[in-house]
């Protein structure tokens, strides 16, 4: 029986002490963490996503604002909005929730956000900084993963880490995070062939593919830790991961369930970021 790595109990204690900081610098210094959401359309999971980052934010004494804009906002329009959020001197970070309305370019919209405000850690600069291991703003999922492991004193340094999935948001970014931390990296992809002999060879599997109950037990080496990225909605409403929790919890060592798993990890490293840019805009 594997353990169960409670994601939203460890949330819970991350942002207490996030919201203690906060509190603390907001005495010292006058300056409350701001952030800016921008949610561009009508996207039902997105506007879930907005509303548990306002939740996040207030719970944490934080400035949030949000900005509602329509399906046919253009892309000036939505500059210009980021440009007068650049402005801004209360407002640390600045998110655009994706995915966008296919008529606007994504990487524009992104690379318009200054890195100092850059919460997400998507820009061009902070995506380099990452790469290099030299960065103040930590990328929200895979370091909401690291901190998981953390948590549970999971070491890494020498295992075989495979992390299935090569996005710009999760995949890559977790690929290097592990590295930094001295694993041992395969990443895996839709053309990795034999996908199931590299990732019987993890010591601490991390799957991010977008693919209900995709990794299934047979997949998993005994004893591995499983952390299962994946939200994917099931025809009920109900939400589900990657991995087929219950084929692959009794040969697991660790696993995270869906929900209650990462997903309120990446909230608290949002924060953690929030809190981050507030303390560099007045050179702390
Ligand atoms: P993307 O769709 O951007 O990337 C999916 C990746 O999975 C790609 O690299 C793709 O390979 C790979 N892949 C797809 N099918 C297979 C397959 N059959 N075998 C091996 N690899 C495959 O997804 P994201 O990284 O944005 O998200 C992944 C999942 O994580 C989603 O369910 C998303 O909702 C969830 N998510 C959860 C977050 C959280 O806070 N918990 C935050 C962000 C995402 P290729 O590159 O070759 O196409």
């Amino acid at each position: 029986m594997a353990k169960i790595i409670d994601g939203k109990k460890i949330a819970a204690k991350v942002r207490a002490d996030i919201k203690e900081r906060a509190a603390t610098f907001a005495s010292e210094t006058g300056v409350v963490p701001g952030l800016a959401v921008i949610i561009v359309g009508e996207d039902p999971a997105s506007k879930v996503y907005v509303r548990n980052k306002h939740r996040a934010c207030v719970e944490a004494g934080y400035r949030s604002d949000i900005y509602e804009m329509s399906a046919d906002t253009t892309e000036a329009e939505l500059l210009t909005k980021i440009e007068e959020l650049k402005a801004d001197t209360g407002i640390h970070g600045i998110l655009v929730q994706l995915p966008l309305p296919s008529h606007l370019d994504e990487k524009a919209v992104l690379e318009a956000i200054p890195p100092e405000k850059d919460v997400d850690a998507f820009h061009v600069v902070n995506t380099g900084k990452i790469m290099l291991g030299d960065y103040s703003f930590l990328p929200c999922t895979p370091a909401g993963v690291m901190k998981m492991l953390e948590y549970e004193n999971i070491d890494i340094s020498g295992k075989e880490c495979v992390i299935v999935g090569r996005s710009n948001i999760v995949g890559k970014p977790m690929a290097m995070l592990l590295l930094h931390a001295n694993g041992t990296v395969t990443v895996c992809h839709s053309r990795t062939k034999n996908l199931s002999e590299v990732t019987r060879r993890a010591d601490i599997l991390v799957v991010a593919i977008g693919k209900a109950d995709f990794i299934t037990g047979d997949m998993v080496k005994p004893g591995a830790v499983v952390i299962d990225v994946g939200m994917n909605r099931r025809d009920d409403g109900r939400l589900t991961g990657d991995v087929d929790f219950d084929s692959v919890e009794p040969v697991a060592s660790a696993i995270t369930p869906v929900p209650g798993g990462v997903g309120p990890m990446t909230i608290t490293i949002l924060l953690e970021n929030t809190l981050t840019a507030a303390k560099e805009s007045i050179g702390k």
